[in-house]
């Protein structure tokens, strides 16, 4: 991971310092000496964090800040804010003005370092989320998630590990200003039974704990694929930057010192909540738009979309390993006799029994596809012709020999299909021929009286 930083500051051996620091990391530093050129920079170069000095003639550090995150275009690009203020108002107003951290002068290269590649991390994963979303969005079926901020900050389950009666007040005390639902454990064990049985958007991990060290709750929480997106806020002693980069190496997301700022925990638990909730946004809208692009919504099996996506694909690798590719195309008989007898509705109550049997009598590296009406098609990778004959007429049988049970008052119907077999994975051959040739089988399956499976010509010269 080869991150690029920019570095901003107005003072020259500042900056020579940084970058030195960083380059012997392996990071690609990028420099800047004053605000609009930071400004500039990050929009021709969009680094993957901002090193940010806060006082700067002209525009200063926060006047950037506010810049970068205001413009759609950069706004995802985390931002440090480097200075010499210690004091907790300038932070919090860094913070409010959109940064992530903080780091004082001079800075501590733990700090710095593990800072840096935490946030880069985060960003990485962020951008595959944004870029999968963007592709999706492609298929026109969403709507597109927006921004971070537009996420609520507010009504967040939260968790706290602390063993220390006082400081657990205040911290509960500060969290319920902004209505979340605080609970509180005294151990990291009843930390994590209580992490894995509920679902969290934030926990706060105390690492002055008497008897135990909070950072097995971080590895914990991150071993466990229940938790492993959830926000982890750690609480340190101050001057125990050693311990809080050990927790961001393990993946802990940010910390805070005690004594505990109230705003300061505020500002920085509600940029974890809005990251969080912004995450799993970008998450579902994409699941979201590849079922709606990809599946069937009748019956859930794939559509004829992702067939001409994926068949190709599978004949490319068939060619190359050597091993055929059947494909099964079928059709239900007079299925225009049951919609006229029973209704519409009914006779989509057939359609999704004939996916769902199909679906249970395949391998599960089979592929179903609905292609239109009573139309669908079987994939049956790595399968000749002679086993595809025998998945055929296993499908055409489980079909009709179990009459399907309809709901109010349709009893039973009989159902039966037609189906053509194809064999592929020879030079030259292409999807559409594959599917041509099944098809013309199915024809002849239809001529031949229906309910019956017959195979293309070809299928019977290709076996694995
Ligand atoms: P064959 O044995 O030759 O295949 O006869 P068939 O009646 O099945 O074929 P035909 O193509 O004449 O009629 C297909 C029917 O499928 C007509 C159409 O109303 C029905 N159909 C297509 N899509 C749907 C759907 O989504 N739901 C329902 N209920 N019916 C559908
Ligand atoms: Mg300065
Ligand atoms: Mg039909």
């Amino acid at each position: 991971m080869s991150a690029r930083v920019l570095v901003v500051d107005d003072v020259l051996p500042n900056v020579k310092l940084l970058a030195a620091k960083l380059t012997r990391e392996y990071f690609n530093v990028l420099t800047a000496f004053n605000g609009p050129d930071a400004l500039e920079m990050v929009r021709k170069e969009s680094p993957d964090i901002v090193l940010l000095d806060v006082m700067m003639p002209g525009m200063d550090g926060f006047e950037v800040c506010e810049k970068i995150r205001s413009d759609p275009a950069t706004m995802h690009i985390p931002i440090v804010m480097v200075t010499a203020l210690s004091d907790v108002a300038d932070r919090v107003r860094g913070l409010e003005a959109g940064a992530d951290d903080f780091l004082t002068k001079p800075v501590n290269d733990i700090a710095l370092f593990a800072r840096v590649r935490s946030l880069v991390r985060l960003k990485m994963m962020m951008d595959e989320w944004r870029l999968r979303e963007s592709t999706s969005g492609q298929f026109g079926v969403i709507e597109r998630s927006g921004t971070m901020l537009s996420e609520s900050f507010e009504r967040a389950n939260v968790l706290v590990l602390e063993d220390s009666a006082l400081d657990l007040e205040k911290v509960t005390e500060t969290l319920q200003r902004d209505h979340n639902a605080v609970v509180a454990a005294g151990t990291c064990a009843k930390a994590l039974e209580r992490a894995l049985g509920s679902e969290l958007d934030l926990v706060v991990v105390s690492l002055t704990l008497l008897n135990e060290d909070g950072l097995r709750l971080c590895s914990q929480l991150r071993s466990h694929e229940r938790t492993r997106q959830v926000p982890i806020l750690l609480m340190v002693d101050e001057g125990d930057l050693g311990q809080v980069a050990k927790g961001l190496e393990l993946g802990a997301n940010d910390y805070v010192v005690k004594p505990v700022d109230r705003n300061e925990l505020l500002a920085r638990a509600r940029t974890q909540i809005r990251r969080k909730r912004y995450q799993e946004r970008l998450r579902s809208n994409y699941e979201q738009s590849l079922s709606m692009a990809l599946t069937d919504s009748l019956t859930g099996v794939f559509n004829r979309r992702y067939v001409n996506a994926h068949l190709p694909r599978l004949l490319e690798r068939a060619f190359d390993s050597h091993k055929p590719v059947s494909v099964l195309m079928f059709d239900i008989d007079h299925f225009k006799v049951v919609n006229d007898t029973y209704g519409h509705a009914i006779g989509d109550e057939v359609l999704r029994e004939v996916s769902a049997r199909s679906s249970r009598n395949l391998r599960t590296f089979d592929l179903v596809a609905r292609l239109g009406g009573e139309e669908f098609i079987v994939i049956l990778p790595d399968t000749d012709g002679e086993a595809a004959l025998i998945v055929a007429e296993r499908l055409r049988s489980r079909i009709a020999d179990t009459p399907f049970a309809v709901s109010s008052g349709g009893g039973e119907i009989n159902v039966t299909v037609s189906i053509g077999i194809s064999v592929g994975g020879r030079l030259g051959d292409t999807a559409e021929g594959l599917i041509r040739r099944a098809d013309e089988a199915l024809y002849e399956a239809k001529r031949s009286g229906r309910n019956c499976v017959m195979a293309d010509a070809r299928a019977d010269h290709l076996e694995g």
